[in-house]
């Protein structure tokens, strides 16, 4: 009788304790979001209520390098692996591989060959495979076989799916019985408005309001769904965008004969294959052809760029000043907004804030590289990271130094239109889930002791088994 009291006493006692403490012992959840093409500074050119709040709760990078070539997938493949574009593969949207004899064309979606991405492991594997689940929402390259493996729950690309039906997923995977801790979401603008419209026209001003709308809603559900507390939310994108003219165009036609080489990859850094003995004649007739154009040879890309060491970087690479636009000749497409120049150009630069449990509260920093963003997601969640080119040095001091508890605060409303009463709601729960768990331990102990002082005492060695048991259960 008494073994059996024990036995309940000590099994229900460590269940209460371990469903009460189990927000301190649970594992970090992230959610990455890319909001494609915002440009650091959009923030500060309308209010932005939304992302202010994020700001002011968590933590804000002013500068973040992102690698060259300034475009989606080297960008997006960064993000996920740490790895600048010359390790990873991803070197452009638009890729030709000789060793494959195999092209890869964002253009025409053809980016699904596993071949193309296979010289990195994305952190959805690695997470999944140190026993986690991880849910990829439309991110680049999440739909593609990759070593045999694709996230645990994905949605293969399709841009008609509303941004509301894409965070509705998000969550539903948060709260499956099998749960992520790592979810990855992409939303298309405001690059599509940025290159149709140029980053200057005051048509961008709603176009910025929607994306802040947009995390609102965002921020709503996970404040709904009871995730907002125990998530971690980065806000980030892949490249900015800046104004192009059709004043600042170079006609590649003018300098050379267009069946002397094969052109890869769009304005403004482009990549040009010439044709058998026809590389000496190419580098000659665009190496100072036009006074905004710049023409390297593969090797002498500079160091800083990064961007050399790969089979999939052509014999030249040919880039445009920023603002400028290269076109084959005028019957080619010409956009008001573009991004891919120089990773130096401010304007190309993405932001990055972020929220939760594993950041510090209204933080501030410099810079960083989009590099360190990999070390930092797998710090949070606790998996080894790949070999890779970030530092997670350089962004630690954006991390709490414990990972905070759950702690009810009352901090005003910011100016927005978040409703907090949610967050609240939650908050209370969670401290009243601590009160009764602790009441209950208290009067089972209670129990337990008046039952042993009136229960006739055991022999010692009697004792010594019956508290040894629930040790072992534990
Ligand atoms: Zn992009």
């Amino acid at each position: 009788m008494d073994s059996k009291f024990c036995r309940v006493f000590f099994t229900l006692s460590a269940l209460t304790f371990s469903i009460t403490f189990s927000h301190q012992q649970d594992e970090q959840k992230i959610l990455l979001v890319s909001f494609d093409g915002f440009r650091w500074d959009y923030i500060y050119r309308v209010p932005t209520p939304h992302f202010d709040y994020i700001m002011e709760y968590g933590v804000h990078v002013k500068k973040v390098t992102n690698v060259f070539v300034t475009t989606t997938y080297p960008n997006h493949y960064t993000l996920v692996t740490g790895l600048y574009p010359e390790s990873h593969g991803i070197i452009a949207n638009d890729m030709y591989d000789s060793t494959l004899n195999e092209t890869f064309s964002l253009e025409d979606m053809k980016i699904y060959d596993s071949e193309f991405w296979e010289d990195a492991i994305p952190i959805w594997i690695t997470n999944q495979i140190a026993g986690h689940n991880t849910g990829a929402m439309m991110w680049p390259g999440t739909d593609v076989k990759i070593h045999e493996e694709f996230p645990t729950y994905y949605m293969p690309y399709n841009e008609s799916v509303s941004f509301e039906d894409r965070v509705a997923k998000v969550i539903e995977w948060f709260k499956l019985k099998k749960p992520i801790n790592l979810a990855l979401l992409y939303w298309e603008d405001p690059d599509e408005m940025g290159h149709n419209l140029g980053p200057d026209n005051p048509l961008m001003d709603p176009v910025i309001s929607d994306i802040d709308s947009k995390l609102g809603y965002l921020i709503k559900e996970l404040m709904k769904e009871k995730l907002w507390n125990t998530v971690n939310l980065i806000i980030t994108s892949d490249h900015g965008m800046t104004q192009c003219s059709g004043e600042k165009i170079i006609e590649l036609d003018q300098y050379v004969n267009p069946n002397d080489y094969f052109l890869i990859d769009h304005s403004p850094v482009r990549a040009i294959l010439p044709k058998k003995g026809k590389f000496d004649m190419i580098y000659a007739a665009l190496n100072n052809a036009h006074p905004n154009l710049t023409v390297y040879k593969k090797e002498d890309i500079p160091e800083r760029f990064h961007y050399k060491h790969h089979h999939r970087i052509q014999p030249i690479l040919i880039m445009a000043d920023k603002g400028w636009t290269i076109i084959q000749n005028r019957s080619s497409t010409f956009m008001l907004g573009n991004h891919g120049y120089d990773n130096e150009f401010s304007d190309m630069h993405p932001l990055f804030l972020a929220h939760g449990p594993a950041f510090k509260k209204n933080i501030s920093k410099d810079s960083m590289n989009s590099t360190d963003l990999y070390p930092l997601l797998c710090h949070i969640l606790d998996i080894p990271p790949m070999p890779h080119n970030g530092s997670l040095a350089n962004v630690e001091e954006l991390l709490s130094e414990i990972v905070p508890i759950e702690i009810p605060h009352s901090r005003t409303t910011p100016q927005n239109d978040v409703n907090l009463s949610i967050y609240k709601v939650q908050s209370y729960a969670y401290f009243m889930g601590v009160f009764l768990g602790s009441v209950i331990v208290i009067v089972f102990l209670l129990v337990f002791l008046k039952h042993l002082t009136h229960s006739q005492m055991p022999t010692i060695q009697e004792r010594n088994a019956e508290i040894a048991q629930p040790l072992l259960w534990s």
